[in-house]
């Protein structure tokens, strides 16, 4: 299999508090013409686009691995130096509304790539559940489920080859105390 690399990059930084949020402003909206803070809003912060993907060039075929880019901080599933990241990785992508519907490597529950397709976000997004930890619990994300890059080459990358699990359709039931 013939394979080509390739990095990107999610997150981005803290939104700013100068522009109000527009209630479910992604259903009505754009990508082109989402504000700043929407846009950056946008991010579910599921970590899934820091990790290696492996495309066969001959098929097209994305094969996703479990080896993230070397900024990647599984715990935390942030960049862990997102300031200088292109400095430090210069092939991290900066998303634009232009480029994400080119991007095949994002995953398909990329809030990006669902709203460019004019899908709706999950019951877990942020944005819908008021609560940025259920892209982790719904299990969509990459927390703790990554291993770093180290010196892993392309024959490396394809023994990392792994099947993501599918999120949580619904929010988990809480559990009664008893
Ligand atoms: S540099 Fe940071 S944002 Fe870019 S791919 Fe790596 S971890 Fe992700
Ligand atoms: S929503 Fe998209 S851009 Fe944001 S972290 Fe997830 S895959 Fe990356």
């Amino acid at each position: 299999m013939t394979t080509l690399m390739d990095r990107k990059r999610p997150r981005k930084p803290a939104p700013t508090k100068d522009e109000p949020l527009a209630r479910e402003f992604w259903k009505h909206k754009s990508l082109e013409d989402m504000s700043t803070r929407e846009w950056e809003a946008l991010c579910d912060g599921c970590g899934k686009c820091c990790v290696y993907t492996l495309e066969d060039a001959d098929t097209g075929e994305i094969y996703r691995t479990d080896v993230a880019c070397k900024l990647f901080d599984t715990t935390t599933c942030q960049c862990s130096n997102y300031a200088e990241r292109k400095k430090i990785v210069k092939d991290c992508v900066k998303l634009t509304p232009k480029k994400v519907p080119k991007l095949d490597w994002l995953p398909p529950t990329c809030a990006y790539r669902l709203v460019g397709d004019g899908k709706d976000l999950f019951w877990w997004h942020p944005l819908v559940s008021g609560d940025p930890n259920t892209v982790h619990t719904a299990n969509a994300s990459a927390q703790n489920k990554t291993r770093p890059e180290g010196r892993l080459k392309t024959p490396g990358l394809m023994k990392r080859i792994i099947q993501w699990p599918e999120p949580l359709e619904k929010p988990p039931k809480k559990r009664r105390r008893t």
